[in-house]
């Protein structure tokens, strides 16, 4: 039987998404955990941009992105802009250059975002290698989440899935946010993929 350990935020998910979200909680002096079921955090931000990470866009705009509910994309870049994180790759001392049509690449490589990541992160706790078992919520208005792992048990007021996309299942990619979702009984919109190369033999382009 595991003791049971306390955190103010608990993050599922390892990946971009995680690692920020640690970062901005724990540089505010939260108690923060992080569980992923990788071996190594940011597997996905490693091979992304070919292995250069293409980290942001000098152009984003709300209008970018493709969403039902686009509003979610005007609220969070008017708290957090494509600048912001320039900023912080330029304080870290990563090389960068453009490609085209403002995408921006490491000189070197993605580790360097990881790295960045993981130092910005570096008062939360993260831990992998662990499997998710359960998830509960308890009663009442201030609901904790209880998390049960193969790894130990953990309980936090306040409780993020960031557990990303199913593309590439190889690197720890899962349909896990999809499960919890429903588990709460939120509406799940059917995902569809939103990039994927397309490939066409000789027969289908004649
Ligand atoms: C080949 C490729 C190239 C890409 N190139 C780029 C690029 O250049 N620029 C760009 O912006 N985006 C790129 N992307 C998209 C990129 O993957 C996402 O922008 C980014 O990784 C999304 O971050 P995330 O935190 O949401 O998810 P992820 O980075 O996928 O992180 C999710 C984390 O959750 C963990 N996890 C999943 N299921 C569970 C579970 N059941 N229990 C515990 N942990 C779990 C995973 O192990 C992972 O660490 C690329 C994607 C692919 C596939």
């Amino acid at each position: 039987m595991w003791a049971m350990k306390s955190y103010d935020a608990i993050i599922l998910g390892a990946g971009a998404a995680g690692l920020m979200c640690a970062a901005a909680a724990a540089q505010r002096g939260r108690r923060v955990l992080v569980l992923d079921h990788a071996k190594k955090p940011g597997e996905k931000i490693l091979i992304s941009g070919g292995g250069r990470c293409n980290f942001t866009n000098r152009y984003v705009t709300p209008a970018n992105f493709l969403s039902s509910n686009p509003r979610f994309c005007i609220s969070a870049l008017k708290r957090y802009t494509q600048h912001d994180f320039i900023a912080l790759v330029e304080r870290y001392g990563i090389a960068y250059h453009e490609k085209t049509k403002g995408q921006l690449f490491c000189d070197n490589s993605a580790k360097e975002i990881v790295a960045m990541l993981l130092d910005e992160a570096a008062d939360a706790t993260v831990q992998t290698s662990t499997t998710i078992a359960h998830i509960r919520r308890g009663e009442g208005d201030a609901p904790v989440y209880t998390i049960e792992t193969d790894n130990g048990s953990f309980e936090a007021p306040a409780l993020v899935i960031a557990t990303g996309g199913p593309a590439i299942p190889q690197m720890g990619a899962s349909g896990f946010a999809y499960d919890v979702a429903r588990q709460f009984g939120l509406n799940v919109i059917e995902p569809r993929a939103g990039l994927v190369p397309l490939t066409f033999d000789d027969e289908t382009m004649d």
